[in-house]
């Protein structure tokens, strides 16, 4: 998130680092053609990875911790891969130690006022994950006086695109840059990837209020009227190992490893990125999933402990609740489209993402 007033409007940061995963890229499927050495062997086989798809460092402005502090306390928290998003910023490291640390950016639009107005939040802080940008360019979404917020979202897609990334929509309900259906349904249509269903700041109101709908029931609305998202949780991580410093001092904090995403692919950023266009992933606030298979007809999860797996269809509505280890759900006719939500005994989450009719 932001830790300054949102009046500030962002658009003078110019400084850009070139981004160092397309390289990596380049050099994976290098190894391949001179034959696979054990750590090639190792990176070429497709498992689970814990994944993080937003946090900052001191390149942002808002965060005091290095990139490479950063990449080294997300590697010891056991994470395979990092994407960097700093604000209006192209960070990469390539890989740090056992993390894979791969580009992209926050692109920042904190706006004084936007239309159509929200009369909860007057200031319009509107921000979009670029993620795997493959070339140096500017990572700030150029202003023209345009206010529209569906216009304001689209020059970031389109900023996204230029950078040769996937874009993410961010917290929807900060400040409700983005609480509108419609609204979301309109951004996948134009190029929108992702949202973030799970935003694990502390001011991100993911439950929305007596006037907003939850993020998780945006995302459902959104996908009723046809939206192709797939869901994200994470950090928005600000502090690291400097987090109770900060607190003790009466500071807000912005922590890590509350929120990831855990995707099936090979350890390189063009296998990682695949298998996110596809939603062959899952977002998670703490739920580890020992299983998740999808057969033609059924779906098949399983945890380590227990948990309640709720199926889920149209409009958010629960289908069929199963509780146990594992759970195997029938597919049947799926009208619209159906998703799985995984609790624990702790309350944490799992969210597989939508299958639609084939
Ligand atoms: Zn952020
Ligand atoms: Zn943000």
């Amino acid at each position: 998130m932001v830790d300054r007033p949102v009046s500030a409007v962002r658009t003078t940061r110019a400084r850009v680092t070139i981004g160092l995963a397309a390289l990596g890229v380049v050099g994976a499927f290098a190894w391949w053609r001179l034959g696979p050495s054990r750590d090639a062997v190792e990176a070429g086989q497709v498992r689970w990875l814990k994944g993080q798809t937003h946090a900052h460092s001191n390149r942002s402005g808002d965060s005091d911790t290095p990139p490479e502090d950063v990449a080294r306390w997300y590697a010891a928290h056991g994470f395979d891969f990092l994407i960097f998003t700093d604000h209006d910023t192209v960070t990469s490291l390539g890989r740090v130690g056992p993390l894979l640390t791969i580009a992209g950016a926050e692109l920042t639009q904190n706006l004084e006022r936007c239309r159509p107005a929200e009369p909860a939040a007057p200031h319009c802080p509107l921000h979009v994950n670029a993620l795997f940008v493959d070339r140096p360019a500017s990572a700030s979404v150029p202003q023209d006086g345009n206010l529209e917020r569906l216009d304001r979202y689209t020059a970031a897609l389109q900023k996204t695109a230029a950078l040769g990334g996937l874009a993410q929509i961010n917290h929807p309900n900060f400040h409700y840059g983005a609480a509108n259906a419609t609204l979301l349904a309109e951004l996948s249509r134009r190029g929108a990837r992702f949202v973030e269903l799970a935003n694990e700041a502390w001011d991100s109101n993911n439950q929305g209020d007596a006037t907003h709908p939850s993020t998780e029931q945006l995302w459902d609305d959104a996908l009723g009227l046809g939206a192709r998202l797939f869901a994200i949780a994470s950090d928005d991580a600000h502090h690291y190992d400097d987090a109770e410093r900060v607190r003790s001092r009466g500071e807000d904090v912005f922590p890590g490893d509350l929120g990831f995403i855990v995707v099936r692919a090979r350890n390189d950023p063009a296998s990682i990125r695949a298998s996110m266009e596809h939603g062959d992933f899952y977002a998670s606030t703490g739920v580890w999933l020992e299983t998740l298979d999808r057969a033609a007809s059924t779906l098949t999860l399983e945890v380590r402990g227990e948990a309640r797996f709720e199926l889920i269809g149209r409009g958010g509505k629960v289908l069929e609740q199963q509780h146990g280890q594992r759970a195997v759900f029938a597919l049947g006719t799926i009208d619209g489209y159906v998703r799985v939500r995984v609790t624990d005994a702790n309350g944490r989450r799992a969210w597989t993402q939508p299958i639609w009719p084939s």
